[in-house]
Formats: C-alpha cells, structure tokens, sequence
C-alpha cells in the first residue's frame, strides 16, 4: 500500500483546494520554514484518525480549518482526503470538520464512525502504529531509546507485535 494522492480543503495553511499526487517509494516534501510541510503530516495523522489537539499541533478542533488571508476568505469547512493504493485496489479514506469542531470520516464515500475507520485500516494494512509519524525533534529521541524500546517500536511498525501480545496471552493461561 502507498499513498497515492493526499487532497486538501481549507485545511490549516491550505485555502482552497488542493492536490498532491504522489509516488510510490520514497517521498521528500520540501519547502522553506512554515510553508506547510509539517501540515501535510497532520492532515495525514488527522484523517487517519488522530484526535489529540497536541499531536495536530492546535487548541481546538477548529483551528484546523484555514484562517483565511489577504485574498482568501476563512474556510467554513475542512476537508481532507487521502487515497491509498496497491494490490490492484485502491482505498480513500476523508475526514471533514466545521466550525463548530464536529468532524466527520468518509472510507470511500461512505460516512463512518471512528471505529469503523479503523476497522478499514485494518484491511488496508494501516491500523495501530503502523503508519509511523516520527515528528520533528524526536528523530534523536528514538537514536537514544534503550534497545528493548526501540525494538517494540520496530515490532510496531512492521506488524509483528500481534505475535508478541498473542504469545504473552497464550503464556498467561
Ligand atoms: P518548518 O520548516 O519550520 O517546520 P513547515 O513547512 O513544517 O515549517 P508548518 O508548520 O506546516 O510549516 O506550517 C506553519 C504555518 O501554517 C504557519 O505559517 C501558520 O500560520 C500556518 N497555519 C497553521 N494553521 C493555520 C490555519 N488554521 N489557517 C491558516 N494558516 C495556518
Ligand atoms: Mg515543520
């Protein structure tokens, strides 16, 4: 699975509408200081299911939608789309939010709920921490974590953890 195309609406910086194909492998996003980079990561983790004002770097849910500027007005209404493709399928997952901060997800145009929404990441491989943000700064943090740490975080990421907690349970009988 890779992300195909990451489709913003008034999100944060992101007036209007915009697109952003993307290639399979490895994708670099560069730009100068507060261009938005940082942006695009939390309108990924956000639609993804994120929740937690701290990790999207707001206050509130609605400081999510753009503010508006010399030429735009403020967006009514956040929009953010991603589309993840592979294995001949393709899956869009989308989460919009109003001013009053309620938030709606989308898994391929059908309304969910948050728990749905994990459910269809299940299938598309991307539940749990599998789709790791390691965020600005805390690349020296994982250099640095003890090797056990470390070591559940790769588990983590490559799916293998299941094994580990499933293992434990079976041992605790
Ligand atoms: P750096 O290289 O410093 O990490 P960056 O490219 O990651 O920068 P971001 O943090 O993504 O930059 O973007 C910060 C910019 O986004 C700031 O200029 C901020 O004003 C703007 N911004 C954040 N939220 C909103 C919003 N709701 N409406 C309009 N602009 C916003
Ligand atoms: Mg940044």
């Amino acid at each position: 699975m890779y992300i195909g195309r990451i489709g913003l609406n008034g999100f944060k910086s992101f007036g209007g509408v915009h697109e952003l194909p993307l290639e399979m492998g490895m994708v670099a996003i560069v730009g100068p200081n507060g261009s938005g980079k940082s942006n695009i990561l939390d309108a990924l983790k956000w639609t993804l299911g994120e929740g937690s004002p701290s990790r999207l770097r707001i206050n509130r849910q609605s400081d999510l939608l753009f503010q508006g500027s010399a030429s735009l007005p403020p967006a009514k209404e956040a929009e953010v789309s991603v589309l993840f493709r592979g294995d001949g399928m393709s899956t869009s997952i989308s989460r919009r939010v109003q001013q009053d901060g309620t938030t709606a997800v989308f898994v391929d145009g059908v309304r969910r709920t948050l728990a749905e929404l994990e459910e269809a990441k299940r299938r598309i491989h991307m539940e749990g921490d599998r789709f790791a943000f390691i965020g600005q700064g805390e690349v020296s943090e994982v250099i640095q974590q003890r090797p056990m740490a470390r070591r559940m975080l790769l588990e983590s990421l490559l799916g293998i953890d299941f094994y580990r907690k499933r293992r434990n349970e079976s041992s605790d009988r």
